[in-house]
């Protein structure tokens, strides 16, 4: 096994080994670890005998600087090569040594917390990372990856916590990370079929965060649930006033809203709004709808919307109104427009709907914590990939 390993293990071992040497020549206390020694944990590397090297550099009699920095190397190689068990055991002995200065020993503790994390043994990184931050070493670093450890055990509650934590050690505010949580809280409580108590956590998230998108947009589909149309019309308009991208994603529920409450002024002045903030074509699809309910001729708002803001979107609903026409009919044109706007959606439902504005992933569906780069709330719909019509 260590065939592979060994070109790219021995190098930067050579090099911590040649600095033990180095550093050994000019020091005039009694040498920490032979060059015999040294010669011997190489050959056993080379030798494909990695456990008998770490044997080896674990009976160091004596540990300074150098050894110490020594046996940090190898453990993180192996910990690089995914051989978490020979890392935590070199890691492990060194901790038990005593005479242990204790930088050194603080340092030995965050790799054995790595080790841990990467073992998935997620009880024993957090204990380790809560002795550093006791002992006042790596505190802010500790504290993140416990917050790391709770979120990625999905306990929401101690991600809480622990995010309060941190940013009481750093004094940065971690507020929308908080909301994050409190919607995840939320979701939970909709998931389990508890409405009112999901309405509470999300208002608890918007009291963390009142710039919270995504707590708006969870009230806005609770309260549409309840058929509180009123209020989950207010709370959708809300999500797209933070964030204009997210018209895609409130578009077709404040029509609904609107439809539900016979409010379709309310509605309009809204597409009449979006029309200014947003450069979006979703606005024309959506009058075209409105003038299509209520009997009237829709093209000649899709053809203005094709002028000013053109787009896949308003295409696809240009020759879906068109294939129905009796003139086009008449032509014999109804069926290669019907398969130039199945083509369109085709294309469309194929697109990627949403994308991260930190890394660019580009989900077919909404995440709130981007499973490429793991930032919360970097996900925004596409308006391309319009979901209206
Ligand atoms: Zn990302």
């Amino acid at each position: 096994m260590l065939d592979s390993l060994f070109p790219w293990l021995l190098l930067p071992l050579g090099l911590a080994l040649g600095w033990a040497l180095g550093r050994r020549a000019r020091t005039s206390t009694a040498a920490a670890i032979a060059p015999e020694q040294l010669g011997g944990l190489l050959t056993q590397l080379a030798s494909d005998d990695p456990d008998q090297a770490i044997a080896a550099l674990t009976q160091v009699a004596e540990l300074d600087h150098s050894t110490v920095e020594l046996h940090l190397t190898l453990g993180n190689l192996f910990r690089k090569r995914g051989e978490i068990d020979r890392a935590l055991r070199i890691h492990e002995a060194l901790l038990s040594r005593p005479g242990l200065a204790p930088d050194m020993q603080a340092q030995v503790r965050r790799e054995l917390a790595f080790d841990y994390m990467r073992a998935g043994v997620m009880d024993h990184a957090e204990a380790q990372f809560e002795r550093l931050v006791a002992d006042g070493r790596y505190v802010t670093e500790s504290l993140d990856q416990i917050r790391t450890i709770y979120e990625q055990g999905r306990d929401w509650e101690h991600a809480i916590a622990a995010a309060r934590r941190l940013e009481a050690a750093q004094g940065e505010s971690k507020r929308d990370l908080i909301a994050q949580y409190e919607c995840e809280l939320a979701d939970e409580a909709r998931r389990a079929k508890n409405v009112d108590e999901a309405i509470r956590q999300a208002k608890r998230a918007l009291d963390e965060d009142p710039g919270c998108v995504r707590a708006h947009l969870m009230l806005g589909a609770l309260y549409e649930g309840k058929q509180d149309f009123g209020a989950a019309a207010q709370a959708y308009l809300r999500a797209f006033q933070l964030d204009a991208h997210f018209l895609p994603d409130v578009i077709e529920p404040l029509y609904r809203c609107s439809q539900k409450t016979g409010h379709s002024e309310g509605f309009l002045q809204f597409l009449a709004d979006a029309k200014e903030i947003s450069s979006s074509s979703l606005p024309y699809v959506a009058e075209a709808r409105l003038l299509a309910d209520e009997g009237l001729d829709p093209t000649d708002r899709l053809a203005q919307g094709l002028e000013v803001r053109p787009s896949r979107a308003v295409l696809a609903q240009f020759l879906e109104v068109l294939e129905k026409q009796p003139a086009v009919i008449a032509a014999g044109l109804d069926k290669p427009a019907a398969s130039l706007h199945r083509a369109l959606r085709r294309m469309m439902e194929s697109s990627p709907r949403y994308q991260c504005g930190n890394c660019g992933f580009s989900p077919r569906q909404q995440f709130w914590q981007c499973p490429s780069c793991k930032r919360w709330g970097t996900i925004t719909p596409i308006d391309e990939a319009m979901r209206l019509g």
